[in-house]
């Protein structure tokens, strides 16, 4: 018995090295028994083989919020309000100017720009804001909204999510973040944020603006009421998607997996908290990489994970440290509050034994 379990792992094994996929069984079955030492090199083979040279890119961007104001209210989320809050906001233009020119001086180019899903906000002003600050600033590169507020904006005016996707490229939109993926399974959305897109229109704005060439990125939010399944299935899902995509368009570009932040959420009220260790996260990433072989770069979230244990996931399939994050105001109103800057990412980079590279947007 306990050779056939040895003999099924090391079979596993190779043909996830070979990177072929590992079906959501397979995937759970390493991710159940495999030691963490072993998961770890099968990870870092993979790694190696889709970007050698142990090269790890990293950037200076900033995460700006559009608004706070949102009509979802997640289980999960303390950044949101009502629009009626004292503290409710919407960046002014003036705002942007001042955080973009400190960007500038720090060598970014880059913002994260997202919202909540305010209820008043259509496509125009969405298109007015990102012709504006490409007007100020052409250089600046948008990696802006994501698929539920695409949802959202689609409802609100009655069009297609590609049509709101080609208009908002039109008018300066670069990149489209993978936020709010969470975990794409209906029962796990239902219970943590029901008010938000399903999985299935989570995956459809991915399949449009694979569809129209624009570079994505793929998130998971793990760690509160799913199961071990649930997560792979998640995977799953992704892979999928980027298997339908032609080979011309980038489609997701980067995973990026983070554990669920509870501190003052309605789910850690309700119980639900997150008691994940260094090592779970780790096992995670590595089974992130194992199961997604047609996604380039898996990033370590340093932020959410720490970054000692950041340093490790590069060993375990990460290829890519994220951004330094100038602003950064949703996890960290979770009780995150881990600090970076140019010298100690590179530093941590470096002595985890990689190579910094400073990219210029979300990788290439
Ligand atoms: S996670 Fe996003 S969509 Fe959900 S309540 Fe927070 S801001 Fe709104």
């Amino acid at each position: 018995m306990v050779i056939y379990k040895i003999m099924n792992i090391k079979d596993l094994y190779i043909k996830a090295i070979r990177l072929q996929f590992l079906s959501t069984d397979e995937g759970l079955y390493l991710y159940n028994n495999s030691p963490t030492s072993e998961l770890m090199f099968v990870a870092n083979e993979i790694r190696k083989k889709l970007n050698p040279g142990n090269i790890v890119g990293w950037i200076i961007d900033r995460n700006v919020n559009i608004s706070n104001i949102c009509s979802c209210c997640c289980k999960f989320c303390n950044f949101y309000r009502r629009k009626n809050a004292s503290d409710a906001y919407i960046t002014t233009i003036e705002q942007y100017k001042e955080k973009i020119n400190r960007l500038y001086e720090l060598g970014g180019n880059q913002l994260l720009l997202q919202g909540g899903l305010h209820p008043e906000l259509g496509l125009k002003f969405y298109m007015d804001l990102f012709q504006k600050l490409k007007k100020e600033y052409p250089s600046l590169k948008l990696h802006a909204l994501s698929p539920p507020e695409i949802v959202h904006i689609s409802r609100m005016e009655g069009k297609t999510y590609r049509a709101i996707l080609l208009s908002l490229i039109e008018a300066g939109l670069d990149s489209l973040p993978g936020g709010g993926a969470e975990i794409l399974s209906d029962r796990v959305r239902k219970i943590i944020s029901p008010r938000k897109c399903t999985s299935g229109e989570w995956l459809e704005v991915m399949r449009q603006a694979h569809a129209l060439g624009i570079r994505t990125s793929a998130t998971m939010m793990f760690w509160h009421i799913e199961t071990k399944k649930e997560r792979l299935e998640h995977l799953e899902l992704l892979r999928k998607l980027q298997s339908e995509k032609s080979k011309n368009s980038p489609g997701f570009v980067a995973f990026i997996p983070w554990p669920f932040q509870d501190k003052g959420t309605i789910l850690e009220k309700k119980g639900i908290k997150n008691t994940i260790t260094a090592e779970e996260y780790i096992r995670t990433l590595a089974i992130s990489r194992i199961m997604l072989p047609n996604i380039k770069t898996i990033q370590a979230s340093w932020l959410t994970a720490g970054i000692e244990t950041a340093k490790l996931c590069l060993h375990s399939g990460a290829n890519d440290m994220g951004s330094i994050m100038i602003e950064e105001n949703v996890v960290s109103s979770a009780g995150v509050n881990w600090k970076m800057d140019k010298n100690i990412i590179t530093q941590a980079i470096t002595n985890a034994g990689f190579i910094p590279f400073q990219r210029g947007t979300v990788p290439l």
